[in-house]
């Protein structure tokens, strides 16, 4: 699983660190980043719920290819 946030689009409504907080946190200003070591979802499977939950549609959640 491969997590990209778009911190262009991020409104920084916490929705994903709600929702996913082992995955998701919000930096100081208040967008969104994956914890450390995070980067491909922990196998959590509320990455996709948070990625669902993103009021603005900023988090994308793909299958690398292979
Ligand atoms: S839910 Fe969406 S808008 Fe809110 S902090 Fe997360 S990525 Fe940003």
């Amino acid at each position: 699983m491969r997590i990209d946030i778009d911190t262009d689009v991020c409104i920084g409504a916490g929705q994903c660190a709600l929702t996913a907080p082992k995955v998701f946190t919000q930096d100081d200003d208040g967008f969104s980043t994956v914890l450390p070591g995070r980067e491909v979802g922990a196998g959590d499977p509320m990455v996709r719920e948070a990625a669902r939950a993103c009021p603005v549609g900023a988090i994308r959640v793909s299958e690398p290819a292979g």
